[in-house]
């Protein structure tokens, strides 16, 4: 069943992987029709049955995550991408539901010990338990170093037999549902995960939440009042472990909500598309109006592919084994749900008056996808995680980190020189020059320019990724897992429109910081070291760019 190529090295094999996306199609079409999610949504009620046939017998998208040796189909990190994707296609609020169970189990498939993980993903491959992820506190969310809820040991005999959890959890994803709960707690050694089973005395939830979106979730307050849970409950069996084994799978968990974000956000584009080709306003079809598509449909379609290059080369390094990737989970959850909730705003616009009605699902699916830029780590938290890595990164080359990887980019762009490479190489050159001079004006003490900047190298990173891609794809070497909805020549064309705005805007947002930050500017010099004639030129063009891909996604070309 696991692949073994040299670039992906855990997993599934390519035809495994389509099957169980075929199958998610064929119940999501059987079971979760257009109406029934308009309904749930309407009724703000979470189809429990519906998630347990997922998560359980019918269709079994749990064993994804299981280890072969537990019972599971060992899914990599790029299964899991393409399936979180496939999932948000159908309803954001039900693939929620699934993805509380994969988190909540995340800390005992890293840290556990090996008789928990056989004992726990044993039983969540064979019966299909429901999880939930309890680290989220009242007082606790991007800083969950401030945890309250307590472990205090039950001592016997001089060693710890048991633990009493007493605290309160808020925003759990099936806090109300779930049959396994996983639980952060401060133990005397520090933060440690808890595996509680929903019958433990103690242990209750608050009613659901009135949520804005993904109402076909469950998301509740879990309250814990002297929940004793035996010591063999401790993951790892040491306390303190908790905070680094909630790090030590961020690449990963953050990837799942990245493909979140690419799902919901093609679901809405995908309504848009249709939709504008077969409305007809002033003597043609909206399709038809580059003043419509160039902006409500082209640019979005671009800003995701760019994202999805970027989870894809990420899931790819994880599965080849490569640990940790913190920094560039933080890259591809920003990307893809930035882009998602972008795109679905737009599909509201494109869709006119009719968008702004709940019937055409753009609506609902705007407002579910609202949650991918707030939970898994919030967009700022993720600025503040990206900026601060590369920081580190500038500093720790002497300002060449991205000066090389713009070098990396332009000896692709002499072998393949419409893969959009020369301008991502433009924008990387830039950023390293803004970086540059962040750090002789020392600007960074600025938590805004700081943050900013963090948003500036996810752009520029992205759009480097996604000339890579285009140049992968033309030389037929993307993994034989990745999703293949372009060919090679419109990820091209993609790849120069997202590189080119990259360039644009790392310029031109850099101007901006460092000019808002400095007495006395060499203006003339600025924008010389960013090189801004070159990326005005290679503006040259994008006109055209945009109407070949806009050509591609109303299949003209
Ligand atoms: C529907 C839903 C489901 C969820 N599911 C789960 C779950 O299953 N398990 C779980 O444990 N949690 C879950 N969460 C919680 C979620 O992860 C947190 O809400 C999120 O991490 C943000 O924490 P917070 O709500 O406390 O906001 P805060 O941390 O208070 O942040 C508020 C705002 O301040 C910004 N901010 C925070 N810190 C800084 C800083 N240092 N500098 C600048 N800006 C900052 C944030 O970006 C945000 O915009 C869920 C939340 C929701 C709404």
């Amino acid at each position: 069943m696991a692949t073994s190529g040299t670039t992906l090295s855990t997993g599934l094999d390519a035809e495994t992987l389509e099957m169980v996306l075929a199958s998610l199609r064929e119940f999501a079409r059987a079971r979760l029709g257009d109406a029934v999610l308009l309904d749930l949504d309407a009724r703000d009620e979470m189809p429990l049955g519906v998630v347990r046939e997922m998560c359980g017998g019918e269709l079994g998208i749990q064993l994804l995550f299981v280890p072969e040796e537990y019972g599971g189909l060992g899914g990599g990190a790029f299964d899991i991408y393409r399936v979180c994707e496939e999932m948000a296609r159908i309803d954001l609020g039900v693939a929620t539901g699934v993805l509380a169970t994969f988190l909540g189990s995340d800390p005992i498939r890293v840290g556990g010990t090996p008789e928990q993980r056989r004992r726990w993903l044993t039983a969540i491959g064979e019966r299909g338990l429901l999880m939930a992820y309890a680290a989220t506190e009242p007082e606790a969310g991007s800083d969950l170093a401030a945890l309250r809820t307590t472990a205090r040991p039950v001592v016997e005999d001089g060693r710890a037999v048991a633990y009493l959890l007493d605290g309160r959890k808020q925003w759990i994803s099936n806090g109300g549902v779930a049959d396994l709960y996983t639980v952060l707690a401060n133990a005397p050694g520090g933060p440690s995960w808890f595996v509680v089973d929903r019958d433990t005395p103690g242990l209750s939830a608050g009613k659901p939440e009135d949520k804005h979106g993904i109402r076909a979730s469950n998301t509740a307050a879990v309250y814990l009042d002297g929940v004793r849970v035996e010591a063999d409950r401790l993951v790892g069996g040491v306390e303190g472990q908790g905070l680094l084994q909630a790090q030590a799978v961020f690449g990963y968990t953050r990837l799942m909500v990245a493909a979140f974000g690419l799902g919901a956000g093609w679901a809405a584009l995908d309504r848009a598309i249709p939709y504008s080709a077969g409305r007809v306003v002033a003597g043609g079809p909206l399709s038809e109006k580059q003043g419509y598509t160039h902006k409500l449909v082209v640019p979005h379609a671009v800003r995701l592919e760019a994202a999805r290059a970027y989870v894809e080369e990420t899931a790819a390094r994880l599965d080849a084994s490569e640990g940790g990737l913190n920094t560039e989970g933080a890259i591809a959850k920003y990307l893809s749900t930035e882009a998602g909730c972008a795109a679905a705003d737009a599909a509201i616009q494109a869709h006119g008056g009719y968008g702004y009605t709940r019937e055409y699902l753009v609506e609902k699916i705007r407002r579910d996808v609202r949650i991918t830029t707030i939970y898994e780590g919030t967009s700022e938290i993720m600025e503040m995680t990206i900026a601060r890595d590369r920081w580190q990164a500038h500093l720790k080359t002497r300002g060449d980190h991205y000066h090389e990887q713009a070098r990396s980019l332009e000896e692709q762009a002499a072998g393949s020189p419409d893969t959009g490479a020369a301008a991502a190489a433009l924008a990387l050159h830039a950023l390293a020059e803004v970086l540059e001079r962040a750090r002789t004006g020392r600007l960074t003490r600025s938590q805004h320019v700081l943050l900013r900047l963090g948003e500036l190298i996810a752009e520029a990173e992205g759009a480097a990724s996604l000339a890579r891609r285009a140049a992968s794809a033309a030389a037929g070497t993307l993994p034989a897992r990745a999703s293949t909805r372009f060919d090679a020549p419109a990820l091209a064309a993609m790849a120069r429109v997202r590189a080119r705005d990259a360039a644009m805007r790392v310029a031109a947002e850099g101007i901006r910081l460092v000019a808002g930050a400095t007495e006395q500017l060499d203006a003339g010099g600025l924008a010389a070291a960013l090189r801004l004639p070159a990326i005005h030129a290679a503006q040259a063009g994008l006109a055209a760019d945009m109407d070949l891909v806009a050509d591609v996604i109303y299949g003209r070309a």
